[in-house]
């Protein structure tokens, strides 16, 4: 029988999980259990630096905890060099990706030269400096690859299973973004898209704080003709600062103490109503609950 619905959850290892991160974990699952699919763990420790040893298997432990285990063997981003490689040289050899030789203050100075104060979360909109058609490297020796974001269409629109019709244009809030570095680290949206595929996953169900790239990993997926998953971005769970609880905030790790209790304040989160029992009990309560139409599904 072929599997029509394959889901993941894919945490970065620079910290344990956390309330915040168990609602994308539980809400993946759900929707793999409740389409009949299946549900993969997928390390994303591309960001070396920031990853922590031996987090990886805390955090496999923590989900496991939760009742929550992979139905394939996970795989690490660290070990599929190889595949983001392959990728790359796709993109090369479509003209979709050129090499940048541009420092941080090279951009800035470009962009203030052009008149253009461009940024995005604190990072400046590259103005596509070494683009080929622009004289490409000019003799800079290359720090970085880039994605030539295509401006045909320049606004790129999807829509989530949760958040309805989106729409950014790529060209102007993002500009040509990073692949790899040139000190070898790929670049997390290369790296997700190339996984994605390779893993034939249908369903991406994923926090919130990343709706904002998926309109780069579309990019990404038309210039290298890949399928499109379906996407449903989940909401977060904020701090008591009232922003979003991230492992960069100080968020907690999870007490899994009494994982029921975790669990509940994830299902909350997502809509569902508390249910009675054990982890295994609960959770078949939910996937019920889910099948039912959940309200998370209706708007944000
Ligand atoms: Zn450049």
């Amino acid at each position: 029988m072929t599997v029509l619905y394959r889901g993941r959850f894919a945490p970065s290892p620079t910290g344990p999980l956390h309330a915040g991160s168990l609602v994308a974990a539980l809400a993946s699952w759900l929707d793999a259990r409740a389409h009949g699919g299946i549900w993969i763990v997928r390390i994303e420790d591309v960001d070396t630096p920031r990853c922590v040893p031996g987090v990886d298997r805390l955090i496999l432990q923590q989900l496991a905890t939760c009742g929550l285990v992979s139905d394939e063997p996970e795989v690490w981003q660290s070990e599929r060099g190889a595949l983001y490689l392959q990728a790359l040289n796709q993109l090369v050899a479509k003209d979709r990706a050129y090499p940048c030789g541009c420092s941080r203050k090279d951009i800035e100075a470009a962009l203030q030269a052009a008149g253009l104060n461009r940024e995005r979360h604190h990072a400046a909109v590259y103005p596509g400096t070494c683009r080929p058609e622009n004289g490409g490297l000019q003799g800079k020796p290359a720090r970085a690859w880039r994605f030539a974001v295509p401006h045909e269409p320049a606004v790129m629109t999807w829509t989530d299973r949760r958040l309805g019709p989106q729409a950014q244009n790529v060209v102007h809030e993002v500009g040509d973004f990073i692949l790899r570095r040139a000190d070898g680290p790929w670049a997390y949206q290369l790296a997700v898209v190339v996984d994605d595929a390779a893993q034939g996953i249908t369903h991406v169900v994923r926090g919130e704080d990343l709706a904002d790239n998926t309109p780069r990993q579309i990019a990404l997926q038309r210039s290298l003709g890949l399928p499109l998953p379906a996407y449903l971005h989940t909401p977060l769970v904020l701090g008591a600062n009232g922003e979003k609880l991230s492992k960069q905030n100080g968020a907690q790790a999870l007490d899994l103490g009494e994982p029921v209790l975790a669990l509940q304040r994830a299902a909350a989160t997502l809509g569902l109503h508390t249910v009675a029992g054990s982890v295994p009990e609960a959770l078949q309560a939910w996937i019920s609950q889910w099948k039912d139409g959940f309200s998370l599904c209706a708007r944000p």
